[in-house]
């Protein structure tokens, strides 16, 4: 109901306790670098502990990649029989957009249904899924050697998002010159210096240290941390209005904007009159 936006949806959303149970781990980065193996050994730890693990797998990038979202399910198949573990996949595929309010509102139905680890994990190549992640308590950029210089990758607007760099693939070659580069681009930060983590979600290696850095923001966030809190709340907030603006001036479809831009061009109006119109 809720990824549709079917009827019923918001009244079943208002009728939630508010957010604030599950601790929310988004996971973004390029396709390939190993996001799926990675949440697959995230899981595990948790589960030792006792803790509760819902996953969303989002693919902005769908129907192209429809393939990739079944292999995301194979891949974390391990934990199919686990009743403590709920795997949903989530496409744009069918719908005009506003992916990142409905993964929003599914972690508040995730939340309230009482799990206790969120991951959240998203193709990391444009806006939608910085959108999609700016719900998370804190975000892992999975990157791995051979991306290409760390110009690309800031281009991306990954080097914006990041709590924790991970460089997978530390068993193949080129992953320590990786690790220096993402290290140039952190160093140079202002107001922030994210640690950046190797590891092989193959063979294991560097996985304590990187859930121990995870470990860290989490009990942060189970103390109470209100910054944390706050800026997930908030994402939440500003991805589920700007999706409910975009509907009430019926900008999803683009009609509005059709009708105004003809007004344009036949001189009826500048471009200044018609946006705002458009927001009146
Ligand atoms: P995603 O697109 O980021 O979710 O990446 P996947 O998890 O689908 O992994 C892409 C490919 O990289 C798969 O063939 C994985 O088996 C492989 N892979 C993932 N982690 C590692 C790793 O640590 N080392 C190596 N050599 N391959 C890996």
């Amino acid at each position: 109901m809720v990824e549709n936006q079917r009827q019923g949806a918001s009244q079943l959303l208002r009728s939630l306790k508010p957010p604030g149970h599950a601790f929310i781990l988004g996971v973004t980065g390029p396709p390939g670098t190993g996001k799926s193996t990675l949440v697959d050994r995230l899981i595990e730890p948790y589960r030792k502990r006792g803790l509760t693990v819902g996953v969303i797998a989002v693919d902005p990038t769908s129907p192209i990649t429809g393939g990739a979202l079944l292999g995301d399910r194979i891949r974390m198949a391990s934990h199919a029989g686990d009743g403590g573990v709920y795997i949903r996949s989530m496409a744009s595929r069918g719908w005009s957009g506003g992916l990142s309010r409905a993964t929003s509102q599914v972690i508040q139905l995730m939340d309230a249904a009482g799990f206790d680890v969120i991951l959240l994990e998203t193709v990391g190549i444009g806006q939608s899924d910085i959108e999609v992640v700016s719900v998370s308590h804190a975000v892992l950029v999975v990157l791995m050697p051979g991306l290409g210089d760390d110009v690309q990758v800031s281009k991306a607007g990954l080097m914006e998002v990041g709590d924790v760099y991970v460089v997978n693939k530390a068993d193949v070659e080129g992953s320590d010159s990786m690790v220096v580069s993402i290290l140039g681009v952190v160093r140079s930060m202002k107001t922030r210096s994210p640690p950046v983590i190797k590891v092989s979600a193959l063979t294991g290696e560097g996985l304590e240290k990187l859930g121990a850095a995870i470990e860290d923001v989490r009990l942060k966030f189970e103390r109470g941390d209100l910054g944390l809190r706050l800026r997930s709340i908030k994402g939440m907030i500003l991805e589920t209005a700007k999706w409910n603006m975009m509907e009430r001036l019926g900008l999803v479809s683009g009609e509005k904007a059709d009708k105004l831009a003809q007004l344009v061009v036949g001189g009826k109006l500048t471009v200044d009159d018609a946006a705002a119109r458009l927001l009146r």
